[in-house]
């Protein structure tokens, strides 16, 4: 009989990937799906970037590289996060990945030790509770729901905090609910975790170019600086610059955390792919307007969604600061659709297995993220698609 370990049964399948196959699945069956459940952006990798990536293959730049990236895909890391976000690190503080979730897992890998705890703020990106699980790892998850903004308050990471808690996550801004903190915001997270110097920090920075509001982006170094020698600042090209397939991200913190990541990756994916890498350092180098006209779309594609979702009996949605979603808190349509006997249960998954086959609109359930109650739509599609959905929500929620 095949036994598994218990490590792998204690996780599961990341759930948005499974929404995005189960509706691929209904529409190669001939089925008139609009998926609206795929975390990637609809645009393809800028011309200069691919430009790179070819030039290198016919380079023969088709080897091993060193396990932790380039040495120049490291120096325009370094750039970045100078030019970017006003920090400086060097070469050895710095990790490129095989993705920010390669990033995440080498992390949590290097730190945790069974039991040890990781304040996660919900609603949260999928994959980090599961990643810290099978570290060993317990998630503590802190709520923050849409009446105080999708964030998390001092005072709930205070009373998060225990002498187990090895390390508090900030995802800003955040998937799925597009959360952005202020500056000062983060200055007030900041003050609570300067009492407790054994407390690691991870900023998930993915999303940082994704910004649908005019406002700066900071992470929490750029609110308290002190706090440099234990913050791990996460990023990678994935969602910036439409790169979702060529799977690079990139972090830097502590030299001596990131030597242990590195390790890690060393006995697991070695380097990530050398063409990537090289299409990774024209996307960093390179002209940064590329991301202009990608934004341009995502911020129209919001304000259309934001409000004719708010047109919806029984939806509330608050505009978010960045990402490509939407998150409303569906708890009243999902009551009144069940006491009109339409879905079966009151729960996020009836209302989504609803919109799924009714009205042919893939949505995510909110408590794949920790929420229940709430739905995540993803605006990473056509103008045409969003109002073909929107239309359909508003016809089988009415
Ligand atoms: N962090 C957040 C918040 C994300 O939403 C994602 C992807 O969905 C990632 C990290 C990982 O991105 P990737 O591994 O595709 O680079």
């Amino acid at each position: 009989k095949l036994e598994l370990s218990n490590r792998v049964q204690a996780i599961k399948p990341s759930p948005t990937l499974a929404v995005t196959a189960r509706a691929a699945k209904l529409k190669a069956e001939g089925n008139d799906i609009i998926g609206l459940g795929a975390g990637e952006p609809d645009f393809d990798t800028p011309q200069h970037i691919k430009d790179a990536a070819i030039t290198a293959i016919n380079n023969g730049f088709t080897k091993y590289t060193a396990v932790g990236g380039t040495p120049s895909l490291k120096q325009a890391v370094i750039a970045k996060f100078k030019r970017d976000n006003g920090l400086d690190y060097t070469a050895k503080q710095v990790l490129v990945s095989c993705g920010g979730k390669q990033s995440f897992f080498n992390l949590a890998q290097a730190l945790i030790n069974p039991g040890d705890e990781v304040i996660i703020p919900a609603p949260y990106w999928v994959s980090y509770p599961d990643i810290v699980i099978l570290a060993g790892g317990v998630p503590v998850i802190v709520e923050a729901g849409i009446s105080q903004g999708f964030k998390i308050t001092p005072a709930q990471l205070q009373a998060a905090i225990t002498p187990r808690t090895k390390l508090v996550v900030i995802n800003s801004p955040s998937n799925p609910s597009g959360a952005v903190y202020s500056l000062e915001e983060l200055a007030a997270l900041g003050a609570v975790l300067r009492a407790y110097p054994n407390i690691i920090i991870a900023t998930d920075d993915m999303y940082e170019h994704i910004r649908l509001q005019d406002s700066k982006f900071d992470n929490i170094l750029n609110a308290c600086p002190d706090l440099y020698d234990r913050t791990m600042v996460l990023n990678g090209v994935s969602k910036a610059y439409a790169m979702t397939g060529w799977r690079i991200g990139y972090c830097a913190g502590p030299e001596k955390l990131i030597t242990a990541m590195e390790n890690v990756q060393s006995q697991s994916t070695s380097n990530p792919t050398s063409i990537s890498q090289v299409a990774a350092e024209a996307a960093l180098n390179g002209d940064q307007n590329c991301i202009v006209p990608m934004i341009a779309a995502f911020r129209e594609r919001h304000e259309f969604v934001v409000a004719e979702l708010n047109k919806i009996d029984g939806l509330q949605c608050i505009y978010a600061g960045g990402a490509f979603y939407a998150f409303p808190d569906a708890s009243k349509a999902i009551a009144r659709l069940h006491a009109a006997g339409k879905i079966s249960a009151t729960t996020d998954i009836a209302l989504s297995e609803y919109l799924l086959e009714k009205a042919g609109v893939a949505v995510v359930p909110g408590s794949a993220f920790g929420s229940e109650g709430y739905i995540r739509l993803s605006f990473a599609t056509s103008m045409a698609n969003l109002e073909a959905a929107l239309s359909r929500l508003q016809t089988w929620m009415a």
